[in-house]
């Protein structure tokens, strides 16, 4: 057992215990920090170094949800499976999938017996984008704490593609008062222009996280460069918010930066973007992508969930996810279920090995991808998910039977939908399709109309029929995503 082991097992000790003085506030603090340090290099670890880390991870787990997790404890007994066999990833094939719908049905059935009350744990809505359904997910404290140290593998990559320094962030996250700023500058810490712009919901998950971090530790709750907006308001009070606090960075939902960026370019007027804009949440689509590349706003994202935490993160190439492995075991399995070789695209299951309020085994996201058979230029030896093809609810069914993801046909209408402000693919039912349009103020509706329609024809053939319908706006979803496809329940296709 390594000392970042035993740091580790103490700082989950010591959250079951409620003392919150400040000595234990001090030494929690000490902990996060230097386990940020193991944090930062785990990633350029050699393979089998990280592959020992998931199984001693896994190991743990399986121990932790035989003990007290009701749904693990009576499938090993009724399936007769010695919890101390399952020993690696590999043995995670032996256990059935779960998804959505069985975390719906019985979500305690996942929740651990130590975390059934209200202390020690939070708890969270998913946002429900792939079943429709906001599942409860919970979380210990001490592995909401633990989080904090992990972000510092994509917090690097961010803060550098950002160009700044990394004395400089850490030293920020402390100054809640001007006078802490002044100190903080006075004592050579890079503390300008560092503000950051946080579009997201006020019920986001980080914004609790925080808190937690702030009663747990000596990290404040609300760093003075930290702004909030919901992602409801209009994209020209976003434009003067981003004129106004000039962030250096900014996080959104990926279909907001998406939205924002067609905005940006149908309304012509210059806007003050970020030096980066990291997106999470959902994706963005490839003509949102050319969009930000001619303005010179570099996107970044992390592949994330609610069930899992940060699952995977680019790297300052910002093409394919680094996986965490060691926290969340990913499979890619095809249609019956068995593992998909590299390369291969399949339907994404994982296995969340760090939070121990619930524990969820084999469990499919609703997302498609593939994983990497190469290793990343980088250095780096976490794996890679080469493509995340997006939600399977995502996908629209075509008049001759083929699914496709709306992503991919967002990049076929490329040029027709840069003409629009806002656009959302509505499938009345197999083989009907309407493209939901706001056009730009100064678009010509009718010649839009017929330019879609055309391209319609040759992408997706004569077997589907294709309808273009003006709109004044499209609403954003309760959790504050913008819906990029709608297929009409009963409509039958691509839904999950
Ligand atoms: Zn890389």
């Amino acid at each position: 057992m390594s000392i970042s082991d035993l740091i580790e097992t103490r700082l989950r000790a010591s959250m079951s215990d409620s003392s919150q003085g400040r000595r234990a506030r001090l030494a929690a603090t000490l902990a996060v920090g230097l386990l940020s340090r193991r944090e930062r290099a785990i990633p350029w670890w050699p393979a089998e170094r990280i592959a020992e880390l998931q199984r001693r991870r896994l190991r743990a787990q399986v121990v932790h949800a035989a003990a007290t997790v009701p749904h693990w404890r009576e499938l090993f007994a009724s399936r007769g499976i010695d919890p101390a066999s399952i020993r690696g990833a590999e043995d995670l094939a032996r256990l059935p999938m779960i998804d959505a719908a069985s975390l719906v049905a019985d979500p305690m059935r996942f929740v651990s017996e130590a975390y059934r009350s209200r202390a020690g744990r939070e708890v969270f809505k998913t946002s429900g984008s792939t079943s429709g359904l906001r599942k409860p997910i919970f979380w210990d404290h001490a592995s909401l704490l633990l989080r904090a140290a992990r972000g510092e593998r994509d917090r690097v990559v961010i803060t550098d593609l950002a160009g700044e320094r990394w004395t400089g962030v850490v030293a920020r996250e402390f100054m809640t008062t001007e006078w802490r700023h002044t100190l903080g500058r006075w004592l050579g810490a890079d503390t300008e222009g560092h503000q950051r712009l946080l579009i997201l919901p006020a019920d986001f998950s980080s914004r609790t996280q925080r808190t937690i971090y702030s009663e747990k530790t000596m990290i404040p709750r609300r760093p003075i460069h930290y702004h909030h907006l919901p992602p409801t308001v209009p994209f020209a009070v976003a434009a003067a918010h981003l004129a106004a606090i000039r962030p250096r960075i900014v996080f959104s939902f990926g279909s907001y930066v998406d939205q924002f960026l067609h905005w940006v370019h149908a309304s012509g007027a210059p806007v003050a973007m970020p030096r980066l804009w990291v997106y999470l949440g959902d994706r963005v689509s490839p003509g949102a992508r050319a969009l930000a590349q001619a303005i010179g706003c570099p996107l970044y994202s992390v592949y994330g969930a609610m069930e899992a935490g940060t699952i995977g993160f680019q790297c300052e190439r910002r093409e394919g996810f680094h996986l965490n492995v060691d926290l969340c075991a990913v499979r890619v399995v095809g249609d019956d279920g068995a593992d998909v070789r590299p390369g291969e695209t399949g339907d994404i299951v994982i296995s969340p090995l760090d939070n121990r309020a619930i524990v969820l085994f084999n469990y499919r996201l609703g997302d498609r991808g593939t994983l990497s058979p190469v290793d990343c230029a980088c250095g780096r030896r976490l794996p890679v998910l080469a493509t995340m093809d997006g939600r399977r609810s995502e996908f629209v069914c075509l008049g001759d039977g083929r699914e496709v993801s709306t992503i991919a046909l967002e990049a076929s209408f490329g040029a027709e939908l840069r003409r629009t402000v806002q656009a959302q693919l509505r499938q009345s039912s197999p083989g009907r399709l309407v493209w939901r349009v706001v056009a730009a103020e100064r678009s010509d509706r009718p010649s839009l109309a017929e330019a879609i329609v055309a391209r319609g024809r040759q992408v997706l053939g004569e077997s589907t029929a294709l309808d273009v319908e003006f709109v004044d706006g499209i609403a954003l979803t309760d959790a504050g995503k913008f819906p990029r496809a709608v297929v009409a329940s009963g409509a039958g296709g691509a839904l999950p």
